[in-house]
């Protein structure tokens, strides 16, 4: 049986009670080296085998995983953040398909709440925004062209911008070019709720030297829209004593 595990945004006690008794029950361990916060490696039994994903193809993780299947071992393989989010777990489960290899998949907290916690903000503030664009920008992975970050910022919705603290610049332009105003409020969290976390805040017109500044290039989410200013909202109607809920009756009434 294998475990597509989400380990969490970074700090070793944000991955779920449910990842955590996986991960101490597992004797084949593949994480992403680069992202996972290997703290979380102490939980691992003796003799559980560790391998780093950042040095394999897939290939190579699915040779590690056929192997522990005819030995009948337990395999978690460990993802940042949540695992749906640009985790590439639908190849991994296509090729654990083919093979007839079950497997389940354990959530995890993604970056994009972690960001949230650090800023800390709200993303969906009435009469702001309702929704979350979660994307990024074009890089080795292409976007398909009816979702260029252009066409979302049309909405001036809350974004969260993945993968893309490398291109700044870039990035900013195209927010601009869609229709946000260079003085929209905006964040960059740098390895949100891991020691070194960093909370940069700017405007989508200042993206670029901010991130220059305190030289961030990587591990970093960028969000923009109006609602990181965390104001001018109304509040909701769910906590209002004017209104009745299912559970809750008006002061009225
Ligand atoms: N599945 C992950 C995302 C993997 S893609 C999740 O749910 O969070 C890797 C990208 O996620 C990084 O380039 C960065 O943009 C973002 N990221 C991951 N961890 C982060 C963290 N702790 N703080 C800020 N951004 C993070």
């Amino acid at each position: 049986m294998v475990y597509i595990v989400g380990a969490g945004p970074g700090a070793e006690d944000l991955i779920t009670v449910r990842g955590l008794k996986l991960l101490q029950k597992a004797d084949v361990v593949i994480y992403a080296g680069s992202l996972v916060n290997p703290g979380l490696l102490k939980e691992t039994k003796e003799g559980c085998r560790i391998h780093d994903s950042g040095k394999m193809t897939l290939e190579d993780v699915m040779q590690e995983i056929e192997g522990a299947e005819q030995e009948g071992l337990m395999t978690v393989r460990l993802h940042t953040g949540d695992p749906c989010i640009y985790g590439a777990i639908r190849e991994q489960m296509d090729a654990m398909d083919a093979r007839g290899i079950s497997y389940e998949i354990c959530p995890g907290v993604s970056s994009f709440c972690g960001a949230a916690a650090a800023l800390p903000m709200e993303y969906t503030l009435p009469e702001i925004s309702q929704s979350v664009v979660i994307t990024r920008m074009e890089g080795r992975t292409s976007v398909p062209k009816r979702e260029s970050i252009r066409s979302f910022a049309a909405h001036q919705a809350t974004m969260v911008i993945f993968l893309s603290a490398g291109m700044l610049k870039a990035l900013s332009g195209e927010l601009m070019a869609g229709g946000y105003d260079s003085a929209t409020p905006a964040a960059i969290v740098y390895k949100a709720t891991w020691p070194e976390e960093k909370v940069v805040r700017c405007t989508v017109g200042s993206l670029a030297e901010a991130g220059e500044r305190e030289g961030i290039r990587k591990t970093a989410l960028i969000i923009v829209g109006n609602t990181v200013a965390q104001s001018g909202y109304l509040r909701s109607k769910l906590y209002d004593p004017e209104f009745e809920t299912e559970f809750r009756r008006s002061s009225h009434s």
